[in-house]
């Protein structure tokens, strides 16, 4: 993953040495010495994550987060704090100053790439968020919706998985102080029963859970469709540290090392709930009305002339970001005999359910659009065409696995689709040619006998490729 990432700190032996492993790591850095100069960097360069120093003269770290976090221009840049080692009281200040993170010197790599890429991760997700939503009505519907980073999380809900009774009426006292409700389970299976049955703002997971395996269960929470977006926040020894970055790979949000401190879990706990909440508003924000020109009014997936625009823009960042962009495409099976047998409503009523479906099965940097009748495209960023033939195969399994129920008295109807996939590294491809290589897979799909997934990658043109590079 490329970002650019503002290195502050007052000692320039400091800034070399994070710069020297960032950069080894294909990171983009950027520099300051002092807080007003990362102030300013920060709004004029608008990076990705920001890592800054606790002690410096003048504007120390807790105010320049401050001062970030208060300005709706940087406000959504995640910064981590790196302070002195074991220093408790100054991880909670940082954190309550609005910092997402912090890191103790020396700065050990793993942990260090582990956050970065984590958060750099997440602000892409946001990024995305963001530009979709100005695409579709501008940015005062985002400062009218009350989308506040200081605004008080009360209330939330919060499902704890852990072995221990001890542990788990300590961490819902400290989370009661902050008004939040905790369940508590102590088991895999517990856990995931819990958590489809309700909504959580929050799962507090312990890496040992008994003699389970508390990852496995994370693991699980996020490849169900109810739990996908819920944060995570590890529980874990120190001496557990190296399974850490697994965890993070697999998708938890944020850890606590034990034993818990009261003020950093209430601190993160917080933070992760801003952040959901955040990322909720957003997303009813874009299915809101505001979205409505932009998207199709039968199925509420994105049109074609979005699409369009969309991938377009996906494309020529490819010269940026040097991330392959595939494209899937697909078409019900035979879907001409529903119409015939059961009437044009139940058509409908298919189409809906088809891209309630597969919307539900992609990430949030995938966009889902009706392409025109019953053909969709799915555009995928950063997928390299492995990874997009999988979706593919997900996308084709979720409609076939279980019978669509259409009309009032729940009629079953086997639904298929045929996917077509196409990847492209070619900042110069138009998605015109992308989109036809994705509908030739496609139609080999048909060809081979529908329900099925066909890839074509398309090359990048030898003689476009020759100035890509030159600049
Ligand atoms: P194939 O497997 O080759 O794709 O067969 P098919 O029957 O799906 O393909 P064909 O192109 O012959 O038929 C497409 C059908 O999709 C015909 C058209 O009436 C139907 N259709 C397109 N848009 C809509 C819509 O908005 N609602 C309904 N109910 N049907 C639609
Ligand atoms: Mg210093
Ligand atoms: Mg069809």
């Amino acid at each position: 993953m490329t970002a650019r990432i503002l290195v502050v700190d007052d000692i320039p032996a400091n800034v070399k040495l994070l710069e020297v492993k960032l950069s080894a790591e294909y990171f983009d850095v950027l520099t300051a010495s002092d807080g007003p100069s990362a102030l300013e960097l920060a709004r004029s360069e608008a990076p990705d994550l920001i890592l800054s120093d606790v002690m410096m003269p003048g504007m120390d770290g807790f105010e320049l987060c401050e001062r970030l976090k208060a300005d709706p221009q940087t406000s959504h840049i995640p910064l981590v704090m790196i302070t002195a080692l074991s220093d408790v009281s100054d991880r909670v200040r940082g954190l309550e100053a609005g910092a997402d993170d912090f890191l103790t010197k020396p700065v050990n790599d793993i942990a260090l790439f582990a956050r970065v890429r984590s958060l750099a991760r997440l602000k892409l997700m946001m990024d995305e968020l963001r530009v979709r939503q100005a695409a579709s009505g501008g940015d005062e519907v985002l400062a009218e919706s009350g989308v506040d980073t200081a605004e008080a999380i009360v209330d939330a809900k919060i499902l704890l998985a852990d072995a221990s009774p001890t542990l788990a009426s300590k961490v819902a006292d400290y989370l009661a102080e902050d008004g939040h409700s905790t369940e508590h389970v102590k088991t895999v299976d517990e856990a995931l029963t819990a958590s489809q049955a309700s909504d959580y703002d929050l799962l507090i997971v312990s890496l040992h859970l008994g003699d389970e395996d508390g990852l496995r269960l994370c693991s699980q929470i996020r490849s169900q469709d109810e739990t996908r977006h819920v944060p995570i926040l590890l529980l874990l020894d120190e001496e557990d540290l190296p399974r850490l970055p697994k965890g993070l790979e697999i998708g938890v949000t944020d850890y606590v090392i034990k034993p818990i401190d009261r003020n950093e879990l209430r601190a993160r706990t917080r933070t992760q709930i801003r952040r959901r909440r955040y990322h909720d508003k957003l997303r009813d924000m874009l299915r809101s009305s505001v979205a409505m020109a932009y998207t199709d009014t039968l199925t509420g997936v994105y049109n074609r002339r979005y699409m369009n625009a969309h991938l377009d823009r996906k494309i020529m960042e490819i010269a940026e970001t040097v991330k392959p962009v595939s494209v899937l495409m697909f078409d019900l099976d035979h879907f001409k005999s529903v119409n015939d047998t059961h009437g044009h409503g139940a058509g409908d009523e298919v189409l809906k359910e088809l891209a309630k479906r597969v919307s539900r099965s992609v990430r949030d940097l995938d966009l889902v659009c009706r392409y025109g009748g019953e053909e969709f495209v799915i555009v995928m960023p950063d997928a390299e065409l492995d990874m997009a033939v999988n979706v593919a195969e997900r996308v084709r399994s979720v409609v076939s696995e279980k019978p669509f129920m259409i009309g009032e008295d729940n009629m079953a109807l086997e639904v298929t689709i045929s996917v077509g996939v196409a990847t492209t590294r070619d900042p110069t491809e138009t998605p015109e040619t992308l989109i036809a290589s994705a509908d030739e897979a496609l139609y080999g799909a048909k060809a081979a006998g529908r329900n099925q997934v066909v890839s074509s990658e398309v090359r990048r043109r030898s003689s476009r490729s020759a100035s890509v590079g030159s600049d």
